[in-house]
């Protein structure tokens, strides 16, 4: 049985984890679930733990001054979503994670450093462009975290590091789209999650991107597929989309029901282009289901 520490500040935490190697313990959703030992018995890890949820260094979201959005590592997906600085497609997900418990003792950090392709925040935050900010006794690294996460459940974390916030570089999106497709309305598992998001001046796409989550091992962009959409004008969308859901088609690689996630992975794309396409009004784009 693993030893567990409680640090109280972050050069501390530091210092734990580079001699001891502890894993962080935010939230304890993840972490927690995965050592259970049984109905009425605590957790009991197999390696040394530190509960980080004390370290202030960690929390709030603030504005910086280029106008990108720094969030905490341990800032709640409630904190998240009642965010007005945070941008929509990032508190949309927020809000629809778990159930209201969760809601408010899971954590971003954790929530990335769990990697898991059915995680919610990682999939919007990597249409953003967003970077995680690692910090260790040697100091700091920032790297995107579509670079950070390497896989399901495998991240780029060095065992002296932790992640001390997520970076959101400033956008101004003509056009925004979410989707979670889960069981049931709350506390589900994403089964499927699409975002995408459109600049358009003029009738021109200067930006368009989208990000898929629990449709492979992590969330998937594709820059070759996006870039079919770029610097067309809306009025050419419906001669360039078919070969552009044939390349989003061949970027995923969903392992279970590959053709329900594919097929629905296409109807939401077609519906936010041709949506586009027809001159809906700018703003957010509510597919009726
Ligand atoms: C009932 C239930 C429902 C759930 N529903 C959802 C859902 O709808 N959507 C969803 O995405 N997830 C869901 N989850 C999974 C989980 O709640 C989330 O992944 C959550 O964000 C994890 O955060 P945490 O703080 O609890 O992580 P923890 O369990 O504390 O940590 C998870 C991992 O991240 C590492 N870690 C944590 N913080 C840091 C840090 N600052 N630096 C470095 N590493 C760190 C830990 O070492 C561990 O490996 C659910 C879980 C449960 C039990």
């Amino acid at each position: 049985m693993g030893m567990t520490y409680i640090p109280s500040t972050l050069s501390e935490a530091l210092q734990l984890r580079a001699e001891k190697h502890a894993r962080p313990l935010a939230g304890g959703s993840d972490l927690m679930v995965q050592s259970k030992r049984g109905i009425g018995l605590a957790p009991e890890f197999s390696f040394d733990v530190m509960i980080i949820t004390g370290l202030e260094e960690l929390k709030g979201i603030r504005r910086l001054d280029d106008g990108s959005v720094e969030i905490g590592a341990l800032s709640t997906p409630a904190e998240i979503a009642a965010s007005e600085i945070v941008p929509w497609h990032v508190r949309e997900a927020a809000s629809g994670m778990g159930a209201i418990a969760l809601r408010n003792s899971a954590t971003i950090g954790g929530n990335i450093g769990n990697a898991s392709p059915k995680g919610d925040l990682p999939q919007p935050l990597i249409l953003l462009d967003a970077s995680v900010v690692l910090v260790s006794r040697h100091g700091e690294r920032i790297m995107l975290l579509d670079d950070f996460i390497l896989g399901s459940k495998k991240t780029a974390l060095s065992d002296d590091e932790i992640v001390r916030s997520v970076v959101i570089p400033p956008h101004d999106f003509s056009y925004l789209f979410y989707r979670k497709i889960g069981m049931r309305k709350a506390n589900a598992i994403s089964k499927l999650s699409l975002s995408a998001a459109a600049v358009v001046k003029d009738g021109e796409i200067l930006d368009f991107r989208a990000a898929s989550g629990a449709a492979g091992p992590k969330v998937i962009r594709s820059k070759e597929a996006e870039n079919l959409i770029k610097g067309h004008r809306t009025d050419e969308i419906p001669s360039i989309m078919e070969e552009f859901l044939n390349a989003w088609d061949g970027a995923i690689s969903p392992h279970a029901m590959p053709l329900y996630r594919r097929n629905t992975t296409r109807r939401m794309l077609s519906y936010f282009l041709t949506a586009i396409n027809s001159g809906a009004e700018e703003g957010i784009i509510t597919e009726e289901v």
